[in-house]
């Protein structure tokens, strides 16, 4: 059965390689009738921020990936959550010592500064590993007499992995392909800290065995880590899950990881508002905030290192589920695209009902002080050009108050001496006709020929009118919405 699982560390908000990450396993896990679980790994207490799992919980929730098994909705393997599952890495601990693949150092971080400071003072680097471990205050360097007198005077210990001796590798990735690394480049890790609490790596396969999980796919960051995780299965005797590293997604510029400094730009949360990171202090809008549409946005971070079989580009979650393929996912980076991102948004608004749109931005906290029938009617006139849902009111904005001051530039295109008697002669032809587009566009057709005027001497000085500027929708449409009275008190304010 295909359990896939995303693991993410309270460490701050969810940027979009973590969404991603998400994204795929869920895409991997249902595509193959399978189980897509959410596990928090908190034991990491010293990077733990405040609210981080709520904030990914809701992140999640709100692309609509929806775990079938989380801290919050529980499962057969709860709990979901490292920190209430120390037990479990307790009776892993007392196995694991009990094998050769692990033993435990009484190192003070005080004494590993000392020997570190030696080792470069003679221009060499140090790492806990099977050169060096013999130097140090370990149970493999003192006999069982020395370990056993630390340990009854409550001598604080690690437990580190015992990386074995010039073994080569042969690794597996279903994104990279085969390669090997040999033992002598890994160093000795820490399993469990001095407090007792498990490391990532220990936890992590715990974890993913004890959650029956049988794909783990996550960032190519943790790549460099397979060679010890794939140990870590070896000496506890159990069979290790499949694994792929997704690769980085890069900069717009195409060189560079896309990082969480690029935050404030585009690479980050999907929200909440105006979050600060712990970290770079950097105060960033997510998607969300900035108007992007769940589909969109899912969309936009699907391709970001996949494309179906027939290189389509717009697909709902739904499609993607049945077309995604983890063997088809690219082994270069992806490069992130702020234009692209919005021209999914732009094409996801399009495919909105009027009625759709009027309910977001009616949640979108825009102070909009006009009724539904009205709004629905400016929607429809304004989403062509609008990426995002505020667009709509922005560009629109002339609907709901009447230009103060005219464009200049404009003006001077639009207005000429003869522009006042031509509009005082519409306001008489336009009085008499009911408000509908086509009638006033006859209207305008008709007094253009009477006076043997091009359309545009009529036309553009009327926009400029309702509008203040040269720009909007097409102007009967605009005359229609706005009405007799609204409009008719326009071009009198802008002849006078
Ligand atoms: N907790 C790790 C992270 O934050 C999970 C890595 C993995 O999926 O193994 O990225």
């Amino acid at each position: 059965k295909v359990r896939v699982r995303f693991a993410p560390s309270p460490t701050g908000p969810l940027h979009l390689g973590g969404v991603r990450t998400a994204l795929y396993d869920y895409l991997f896990a249902k595509n193959q009738g399978g189980e897509f679980v959410l596990r928090i790994e908190d034991t990491d207490t010293a990077r733990y921020v405040e609210g981080a799992e709520e904030y990914i919980e809701e992140a999640l929730e709100w692309c609509g990936i929806v775990a079938d098994e989380s801290p919050k909705k529980g499962g057969k393997f709860a709990p979901y959550r490292q920190s209430e599952r120390r037990d479990i890495y307790d009776r892993y601990t007392e196995q694991i010592l009990k094998t050769d693949y692990a033993y435990i150092a009484f190192d003070t971080a005080e004494e590993l500064d000392a020997i570190r400071a030696q080792y470069e003072a003679r221009g060499e680097v140090f790492s806990y590993d099977n050169k060096t471990r013999n130097q140090l205050r370990n149970s493999i360097a003192l006999s069982e007499e020395e370990v056993q007198k630390l340990l009854e005077e409550k001598t604080p210990y690690v437990v580190r992995f015992k990386m074995p001796v010039d073994r080569t590798l042969n690794l597996e990735d279903i994104i990279r392909g085969k390669f090997s690394v040999n033992t002598n480049t890994l160093d000795d890790k820490v399993l469990v800290k001095n407090d007792g609490m498990p490391t990532y790596h220990f936890a992590n396969i715990i974890d993913d065995h004890e959650m029956e999980i049988s794909h783990v796919i996550r960032g190519e960051e943790w790549l460099p880590s397979l060679g010890l995780h794939t140990l870590l299965y070896e000496a506890m005797g159990w069979e290790a899950p499949q694994f792929a590293h997704l690769s980085l997604i890069l900069k717009p510029e195409g060189k560079g990881k896309l990082s969480k400094r690029d935050g404030d730009k585009f690479g980050f949360p999907v929200f909440p508002l105006d979050f600060k990171d712990p970290v770079t202090g950097i105060v960033s809008k997510g998607y969300r905030e900035n108007g992007y549409l769940p589909d969109a946005f899912i969309n936009m971070v699907a391709l970001l290192g996949w494309s179906p079989a027939d290189d389509k580009e717009i697909l709902s979650l739904e499609e993607m589920t049945k077309e995604f393929d983890l063997y088809k996912v690219h082994k270069a980076g992806a490069r992130f695209s702020k234009e692209k991102a919005e021209w999914f948004n732009h094409q996801y608004m399009q495919m909105k009902s009027d009625e759709e749109l009027l309910q977001i931005l009616k949640n979108s906290g825009l102070n909009l002080n006009i009724e539904d029938e009205k709004l629905l009617k400016i929607i429809h006139l304004m989403k062509e050009r609008a990426t995002f849902p505020k667009d709509i009111y922005e560009n629109g904005k002339f609907f709901f108050e009447a230009p103060t001051s005219y464009d200049e530039k404009a003006s001077k295109k639009a207005w000429n001496e003869e522009t006042s008697s031509i509009l005082t002669d519409l306001i008489a032809k336009i009085e008499q006709v009911d408000f509908k587009a086509e009638l006033l566009k006859q209207a305008m057709h008709d007094l253009a020929e009477e006076k043997g005027l091009g359309m545009g001497k009529v036309m553009m000085p009327l926009r400029l009118a309702l509008v203040g500027e040269l720009k909007g929708p097409d102007v009967p449409d605009i005359l229609e919405l706005l009405g007799k009275e609204e409009s008719i008190q326009r071009i009198n304010n802008a002849i006078n």
